[in-house]
């Protein structure tokens, strides 16, 4: 029984009926606890108040194109007449996807689809321990695969600072935890130790090739070579996690700007623009292995997996990114809300490094160079770069109030748009300092 009435505000009945009042553990963001979103169109987004925000949050990344955009709502409303799901062979837009993405991704000769980012990364991990018949599997600090037990350790790797315990969720196996290694991002010779001491027992290594979970580290070119040259070594598979630099950055994710081709890749948010997908693909005789009954090593399924549905808005969504100049106009937005960014600090004489790549952005509140390792970021003021951005928020400007999240440029911002973040950065940094 509900004590809460349906005449109760929104956000209220949320809390009662909700644990914690909001479907993911990632949106219990402090401050922005009343918010009930009720539309979103463009670069915008509306609450029942009525009160726009301009959306930098993009639901943590998928919305490149802009929310609802009109080409990926005409392709999902047609496809919603002709057929549903039938959970049984495939269907056209399947196979064209799969053939699109392996034509994009240069790692991909095979690929499987899946509703979201975290099945893609829990099946990259079990097809490496399926095809070595290794136990541990590595990944770096800051990185975030998700929401599964083999990744749920140091994830948000500044909560350290706050004390928060590490591992992230109660209720893990410790075998599960202890069979995760976390070594420092940009560590070449962690990455080149460890091999050379427990080598023969690494089923694969699992990294965000840009670390944007904590806004964005760039990778030094030594640490991904590292990465490859050890894996291929020592008989590991090689994983990059593409979730969010995955169409974002390039057609072809980081891989084809690294020039560093990975075994499996995983992707997700971007390339379904805010439906639910997520995929695992790369070398064909490794993704053989998934190949169900009879005779696959590794298991695979999913009722939604390849829904009619979030084809369609992923075939749409490609055939924009593809034939749109999409990452010329976020890309270009990104440099100038950048510049933009550093000159507001530098006329305020605060010490920040804005980063970022194409159409991310992030300022951290801490004296230069820009960051190569999560332990850099522990000189982030937490305190200011979530103060100013709740200062934001009522400055109707999006950016999620928690530290070290990246803010996301999309096709539908406009110049316009971007004076209006650098201004509003201004006067809410002022508020916040105040
Ligand atoms: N991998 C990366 C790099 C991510 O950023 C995320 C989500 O933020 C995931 C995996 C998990 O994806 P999902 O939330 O769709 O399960």
């Amino acid at each position: 029984m509900n004590a809460v009435g349906t005449g109760a505000p929104l956000a209220e009945r949320a809390r009662a009926a909700i644990p914690g009042g909001v479907n993911s553990g990632q949106r219990s963001v402090p401050g922005i606890t009343d918010l009930v979103v009720a539309r979103a169109e463009g670069a915008r987004f509306f609450d029942t108040e009525g009160r726009a925000y301009t959306d930098y949050h993009a639901a943590f990344g998928p919305q490149l194109l802009g929310h609802n955009d009109p080409d990926v709502s005409a392709a999902v409303a047609a496809v919603i007449r002709e057929v549903d799901l039938c959970g049984v062979g495939v269907t056209p837009g399947e196979i064209e996807l799969a053939e699109r993405l392996i034509e994009l991704v240069p790692s991909f000769e095979q690929v499987l689809l899946t509703s979201t980012g975290s099945e893609a990364t829990f099946h990259a991990l079990r097809l490496s321990r399926a095809v070595t018949g290794r136990r541990l599997v590595v990944k770096f600090q800051g990185c975030y695969h998700g929401w599964h037990d083999a990744v749920s350790l140091n994830v948000i790797s500044a909560e350290d600072a706050l004390n928060r315990p590490d591992p992230i969720s109660a209720g893990i196996l410790p075998e599960v935890l202890e069979s995760t290694v976390v070594l420092p991002f940009n560590d070449a010779e962690a990455v080149r130790r460890l091999f050379a001491d427990h080598g023969d027992q690494i089923a694969g290594v699992i990294v965000e090739p840009v670390p944007h979970n904590i806004g964005c580290v760039l990778p030094t070119d030594e640490f991904l070579i590292t990465l490859r040259e050890q894996t291929t070594q020592h008989g590991a598979i090689l994983i990059f996690d593409e979730v969010i630099t995955g169409f974002r950055h390039a057609l072809g994710g980081w891989q084809e700007i690294s020039g560093i081709t990975p075994d499996l890749t995983t992707l997700g948010k971007a390339f379904a623009n805010g439906f639910p997908l997520g995929a695992i693909g790369g070398r064909a005789d490794l993704m053989q292995q998934f190949s169900s009954r009879p005779g696959g090593s590794a298991f695979f399924a999913g009722t939604y997996n390849g829904a009619p549905v979030v084809v369609a808005a992923a075939l749409a969504t490609l055939t924009k990114l593809t034939e749109q100049p999409v990452h010329e106009h976020t890309f270009r937005l990104g440099e100038l809300a950048r510049a933009g960014l550093r000159e507001v600090f530098a006329e305020l004489d605060l010490p920040a490094v804005v980063t970022g790549y194409g159409s991310i952005f992030v300022s951290y509140f801490m004296p230069g160079p820009a960051p190569r390792t999560y332990s850099d970021l522990l000189a982030n003021r937490a305190d200011l770069f979530v103060g100013y951005r709740r200062k934001l928020i009522e400055r109707g400007i999006f950016e999620l109030p928690l530290n070290l999240k990246r803010s996301h440029i999309s096709y539908a911002h406009t110049e316009s748009d971007i004076e209006q973040l650098i201004d509003g950065t201004r006067d809410a940094v002022r508020a916040a300092l105040s």
